[in-house]
């Protein structure tokens, strides 16, 4: 309701005007501060609470398990610690050759241009990860492309974060350039949460940088609830994809968000009315902190069968695990160990 406030505002406002009190973040919604149950505030300060205004105009007001508000309010569970939750569950730190690049795929790698993301999500497997002390500067540029151009496979760099979609254009308009700069390079892929939580972001500076590139561009939202996606956010997606921009989806099954093949089936069809085709489904990374969100293996089987039931296969998104060390990612189902 009070999100139309949000479309007249420009992103960069959005963007440094986040709230980041989660009292204030209760009180928005009506919420009674007792919500916060001890342990709240110190898992606070371990993970920020950062979150767009616009996004929490998704949220329902006066209800304590909103969907949305529940993937961004720190909680005290978040201190617990169970056996096999970690820091670094992907292994990060050993893939990382140099600033800001992760390459553990054959023909594409991952480049990190800042850390900073426009929303906290509390089951993020980077909440731990040292962003600050890897991001590459300008002179790192020169050692990047030596790389790329050792490495023959690889046709696509991804954009990846942090969110990438944090940068300023001007910025991203570099990037890009020296991108194109590289023949062997096809594809330009984004990773960014930022059209769904500040759709704004999406305006006509970036749909012509990004529709004017040599390069055919990818974007990958990052959506876990069709309650993400009114109608003002659809509109900015449409767009991109009017421009023959390709938009996907990538989702985390999250428990006490997204667990039922309803929710799930829900947003593949939301997903597609805006244009985006559904990617992947991730089932959780076992970071530390996030064992509140996770599902036993059965159940994660149970309601994905019902998935692929109810949805046309095109709009089904492929339930995958990143596994450390793997050469891509795992597809998932029926298996027996998750
Ligand atoms: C997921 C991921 C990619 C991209 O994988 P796709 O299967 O092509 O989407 C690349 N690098 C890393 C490190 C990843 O985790
Ligand atoms: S936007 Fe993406 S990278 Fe940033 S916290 Fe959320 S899941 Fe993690």
């Amino acid at each position: 309701m009070i999100n139309y406030l949000y479309q007249e505002q420009n992103w960069q406002s959005q963007l440094s005007d986040l709230i980041t009190d989660p009292l204030e973040l209760l009180e928005q919604l009506r919420l009674s501060p007792e919500q916060l149950l001890s342990g709240a505030i110190l898992a606070s300060e371990q993970f920020k609470l950062r979150v767009p205004r616009a996004f929490v105009g998704k949220m329902v007001t006066g209800d304590p398990l909103d969907p949305l508000l529940l993937q961004v309010l720190p909680h005290h569970l978040e201190l617990e610690e169970h056996p096999g939750f970690v820091t670094d569950p992907l292994a990060e730190e050993n893939a990382n050759q140099q600033p800001g690049v992760l390459h553990k795929y054959k023909s594409r790698f991952l480049l990190t241009l800042t850390g900073a993301c426009a929303v906290h999500c509390r089951y993020c497997f980077r909440r731990h990860f040292p962003y600050q002390e890897n991001l590459p500067k300008n002179e790192d540029w020169l050692n990047i492309k030596a790389y790329l151009e050792s490495q023959s496979d690889i046709n696509e760099v991804i954009l990846s974060g942090g969110d990438p979609l944090t940068l300023s254009n001007r910025k991203l308009a570099l990037w890009i350039e020296r991108l194109e700069s590289i023949p062997q390079l096809k594809f330009l892929r984004i990773h960014s949460r930022v059209p769904v939580v500040i759709p704004n972001r999406v305006d006509e500076a970036l749909i012509s940088i990004l529709k004017n590139s040599r390069l055919r561009i990818i974007l990958v939202i990052h959506s876990n609830h069709a309650s993400e996606l009114d109608d003002f956010t659809c509109s900015r997606l449409k767009e991109l994809t009017q421009q023959h921009i390709t938009v996907l989806n990538q989702a985390v099954l999250l428990k006490g968000v997204n667990n039922s093949a309803q929710v799930l089936t829900d947003l593949s069809y939301r997903l597609f009315d805006a244009g985006v085709m559904p990617y992947y489904l991730h089932v959780l990374d076992k970071v530390k902190g996030a064992h509140h969100f996770d599902l036993m293996p059965d159940s994660i089987d149970l309601i994905y069968k019902d998935v692929l039931a109810n949805l046309p296969g095109y709009l089904v998104p492929k339930l995958v695990r990143e596994i450390a060390g793997e050469k891509n990612k795992t597809p998932l189902f029926g298996v027996s160990t998750y």
